[in-house]
């Protein structure tokens, strides 16, 4: 458990500071009192207890990962049997159309191993690819597009993390999802308010109405929804594996992108997409070395790029402790945390794309030398205008305290949407992943037949640089992953997992993991407590977004006091996370409100 180790380093500061925004918002019950009654069918956010963990956004994902863990699945067979599950019940936020990152800790060789499986641009994808007569083209026409679909990278993903890391079949790892493909899930109020807020332009797609507004409008709450075809889809992967991508679904993939299919007289301009193939045959997930940089005496691994997700939370963890006060000042923690935010995005949006096409100075972003230049620019007591320059992590700009300097915002466009797991297993092995296909409801396109939607991932490109040295890195090109916020974390104490997280939200993944580690590792903050805690977001725009619960506390007032200004928005992220206690007992941790809460399950409950 982070929130109650040893004080180690300056800001460890106990409960009482971290309790700061959560009395507040009275969100101060136990974090155990929450823990699932037995025999409950009820979604809940806790669970404890050992032998293996499962948190998703879904009960019924949930329960597909634990039916792997029953069985003697690895935290792999879990991570992939939820995920796929996840494509059944959320099929607006992830699913065999789109990509992701997972993270994952092997007990066997002590290490943090990453899979991208980000999706790609098609092989004939130039840099102009979003823009007409030299000027970036309408956002909300990329989003319905055919050239915002790039080649999907969950299938391969998930048959290369079974074949690495797990010990079942991919037939077995697959086998949950089907069946509940086949039998239907019972519709809740969100999945109905999703599709009710994508009927405009799913009605424009036959193939999507079809789906999803069966009888012309979104299901009812309580009403079952089966999709045979995605069933269908799912028994052929999980035969042939990836490979099934290399044939006749390889192709209705290509074409519905390529030439998306409408329903007649529709008004709506679909702008064709460039996926060929072989863009989609060809897609391979590639392993990299995670980020990692070390926080309170902790190793915190995140996903390096084409994701900025590890950098920037990581970025910002090495500023947060250089500059936090560390005398038990919660707001001052705060106020560090969100101005080490204000620069690691920054710098996030000057140099982060897809390190096949540009040189990312990973390294040196997350080095200690670079977080002190950058922590050297944070008064206590004043924030830093907004925007913020990058700076330089060469060091071309002296050892110094260069000045702050101000300069235009860079456009933030990501969708809200995604989803996120982790999972633990008896071995100790944990997984981490994040999945999407970018807003919700993707391009809106399904695959007529195939019982799936498309992404619209490729709109995470720059359309156009917007200065020099802002935007130029994540401009798209040929087989290049356009940039991604998506931030699954694995935190390791003296080399032994201590906690795993992530959320959706677009560029709030990054402040969302950002605060929750900082509230539990810096603050003490009991991790249920730091998850359903109200939220705020800083990134480099002159007003920090928060929560509505945030106002009126005393953080507000004091950040406020400050220089501080909030702006509200009505929800930030979605965390699934998990820890491990003193005691050995794995605490697994869901929303309990945010997106209709998540649930969370352990293989033995109690301890
Ligand atoms: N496309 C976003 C990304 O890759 C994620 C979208 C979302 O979270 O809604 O970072």
């Amino acid at each position: 458990m982070l929130g109650s180790r040893k004080p180690r380093g300056a800001l460890a500061l106990g409960a009482a500071a971290g309790a700061l925004l959560v009395c507040a918002s009275g969100l101060s019950a136990a974090a155990d009192d929450r823990d699932r009654p037995p025999g409950s069918p009820d979604r809940s956010p806790v669970a404890t207890g050992y032998g293996g963990a499962v948190s998703t956004v879904d009960p019924d994902a949930t329960a597909a990962g634990m039916r792997m863990l029953r069985r003697g699945g690895t935290a792999a067979d879990a991570a992939v049997a939820a995920a796929a599950a996840l494509g059944v019940t959320e099929p607006y936020s992830a699913g065999f159309g789109g990509g992701g990152y997972l993270l994952y800790y092997s007990a066997e060789d002590g290490r943090v191993h990453t899979l991208d499986a980000r999706e790609t641009a098609p092989a004939a994808m130039g840099e102009d690819a979003f823009t007409e007569d030299g000027e970036p083209i309408p956002f909300r026409e990329a989003v319905t597009s055919g050239l915002s679909v790039g080649a999907p990278g969950a299938p391969a993903a998930w048959e290369r993390a079974v074949d690495t890391w797990g010990r079942k079949s991919l037939r077995q790892v697959m086998r949950p999802a089907i069946e509940l493909a086949e039998d239907g899930f019972t519709v809740d109020a969100t999945f109905r308010d999703q599709t009710a807020a994508n009927a405009g332009r799913f009605a424009d797609f036959p193939a999507t109405a079809e789906l999803f507004l069966p009888g012309g409008a979104p299901p009812e709450p309580g009403t079952v929804f089966r999709n045979p075809d995605l069933a269908e889809t799912y028994r052929a992967f999980a035969r042939d594996g990836a490979q099934v991508l290399d044939g006749p679904l390889g192709r209705d993939v290509a074409a519905a992108a390529a030439d998306p299919p409408t329903a007649p007289g529709t008004g709506r301009e679909v702008r064709p997409g460039l996926l060929t193939a072989a863009d989609v045959a060809g897609y391979a997930p590639v392993r990299r070395d995670p980020a990692h940089v070390e926080f309170q005496g902790l190793d915190v691994y995140g996903m390096a790029p084409s994701s900025s997700g590890g950098t920037t939370v990581g970025e910002a963890l090495a500023i947060v402790d250089r500059s936090a006060p560390g005398d038990g000042d919660g707001a001052g923690t705060l106020h560090a945390a969100l101005e080490a935010s204000k620069l690691a995005f920054a710098d996030r949006n000057a140099y982060i794309g897809d390190p096949a096409f540009t040189d990312v100075p990973v390294r040196a972003l997350l080095s200690p030398e670079y977080a002190e230049r950058r922590a050297c620019l944070i008064d206590p007591a004043s924030v830093l205008p907004a925007p913020v320059a990058p700076g330089d992590p060469s060091g071309g700009d002296g050892n110094g305290c260069p000045a702050p300097v101000a300069q235009p915002a860079a456009p933030d466009t990501e969708g809200r949407s995604t989803t996120h797991l982790v999972t633990a297993d008896r071995w100790g092995n944990v997984a981490s992943f994040t999945l999407s296909i970018e807003q919700t409801g993707g391009s809106g396109i399904t695959v007529p037949g195939r019982g799936f939607l498309l992404n619209n991932q490729l709109t995470d490109f720059d359309f156009a640089a917007s200065g020099p040295g802002a935007g130029e890195a994540n401009l798209p090109g040929p087989g290049k992953r356009p940039r991604s916020s998506m931030s699954p974390t694995i935190v390791l104490d003296d080399g032994a997992p201590a906690m795993a997280l992530g959320s959706p939200g677009g560029a709030t993944i990054i402040t969302t993991v950002l605060h929750v580690i900082v509230d539990t590792a810096a603050l003490g903050t009991p991790l249920p407590d730091a998850v359903a805690a109200p939220r705020t977001s800083q990134r480099n725009a002159p007003e920090t977004d928060a929560e509505p619960g945030f106002f009126g506390t005393p953080a507000e007032k004091e950040l406020t006091a400050r220089g501080h200004a909030f702006s509200a928005t009505p929800e930030i992220g979605a965390v699934a996370a998990l820890e491990y206690l003193e005691d050995g007992r794995i605490r697994a941790v869901a929303e309990p409100e945010r997106r209709g809460g998540g649930h969370a399950e352990v293989l033995r409950p109690g301890g």
